[in-house]
């Protein structure tokens, strides 16, 4: 983690950092994460970290895991409640920087950019001609947003300087904020049938969990094209593969699997895909503001002050 960021934590605690070296981040095993924080009062954390049931039954002596995430769905929060830890998220700092890179997974997909650079690398690229690398537009076109929370909006922002067409769904309408963007509330049925592109900006839980499957894919338009920056688990990631494999849409431009590090190899072999390794907050700046927002919620904590971001 970002080493400044953490600077203000090392006047009040040990602190140990796990995984330190630049050259070999790796997500921490269970039993990794079991053993360092064994003997901890508080946890800073990473999205995709397993703070399973058994590793927080583990460290008794453990009072917060703060994690430098806007998801938290990698810490299970009932055996964190039965222990009477406090979690905190944090969110807002990464709203901007995920929805460019949203956006820019749009424009990837629908231009194929990733595909014709490649091309030009092997040597296809033999001059201008009327009918080669030819994609699809993203100006005009119509924008399906699923979750209109704050990467969401801020994904909308961004489509209105598109010119797109803003649908959006959720658990109720939110007529102030959509208003302001000229988004249009509809049913998820709906959504999925109308728009060109699909954008997924819905926490993981247990209501979202295969969110779209491939009852979901088949009522897409062909030609639609679907971004996940969300998790990857909202996802049938098998069934979406095939999908795609099966002429049955678009493409799809995805940051997040539902195993990470392992992909589908449905998804792996499946054209017109555009696929970033869980990149959606990383640049250095937003990556500091993160880990400042778990520390600024793990001081508040430690001094007895009003934590901010309690998601319990
Ligand atoms: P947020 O502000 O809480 O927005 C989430 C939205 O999802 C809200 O509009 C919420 O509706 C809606 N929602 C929640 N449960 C739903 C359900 N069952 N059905 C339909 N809609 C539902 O969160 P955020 O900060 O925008 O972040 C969204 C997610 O993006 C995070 O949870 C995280 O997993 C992911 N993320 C990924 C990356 C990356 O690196 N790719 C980076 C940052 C975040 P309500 O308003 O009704 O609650």
């Amino acid at each position: 983690m970002d080493e400044e960021a953490l600077e203000p934590l090392k006047a009040v605690a040990d602190l140990t950092v796990l995984g330190a070296d630049p050259d070999a981040p790796k997500i921490p095993s269970e039993d990794q994460l079991l053993a360092a924080v064994a003997d901890a009062d508080v946890a800073l954390t990473a999205p995709g970290h397993p703070f399973t049931a058994r590793v927080v039954a583990g460290a008794p002596k453990l009072k917060l895991i703060a994690t430098m995430g806007t998801g938290y769905d990698n810490i299970d929060l009932e055996a964190a409640r039965r222990h009477g830890i406090e979690v905190t998220n944090a969110p807002g700092v990464l709203d901007d920087t995920t929805a460019d890179l949203a956006f820019a997974l749009m424009l990837a997909t629908s231009r194929g950019l990733v595909r014709s650079e490649r091309r030009l690398r092997d040597g296809g690229f033999t001059g201008w001609t009327p009918t080669s690398f030819l994609g699809t537009d993203v100006h005009g076109k119509t924008l399906g947003i699923v979750g209109l929370g704050r990467i969401g909006q801020a994904v909308a922002k961004r489509a209105r300087g598109f010119d797109m067409k803003l649908l959006y769904t959720g658990r109720a309408p939110k007529p102030d904020v959509a208003a302001a963007l000229g988004a249009e509330f509809v049913s998820m049925d709906a959504l999925l049938e109308r728009s060109d592109f699909v954008s997924l900006h819905v926490p993981l839980t247990k209501e979202t969990r295969h969110l779209i499957d491939a009852k979901s894919l088949a009522k897409m338009k062909r030609e639609a094209i679907l971004i996940n920056t969300a998790r990857g688990p909202v996802v049938d990631e098998g069934a979406l593969g095939e999908a795609l494999t099966r002429g049955e849409l678009g493409g799809a431009g995805i940051d997040v699997y539902e195993r990470e590090p392992t992909i589908h190899p449905a998804l792996l072999a499946a054209p017109r895909t555009v696929l970033l390794p869980h990149i959606g907050s990383a640049t250095a700046a937003t990556r500091r503001r993160m880990v400042a927002k778990a520390v600024e919620n793990i001081l508040a904590f430690l001094e007895g002050r009003p934590v901010a971001n309690s998601v319990l």
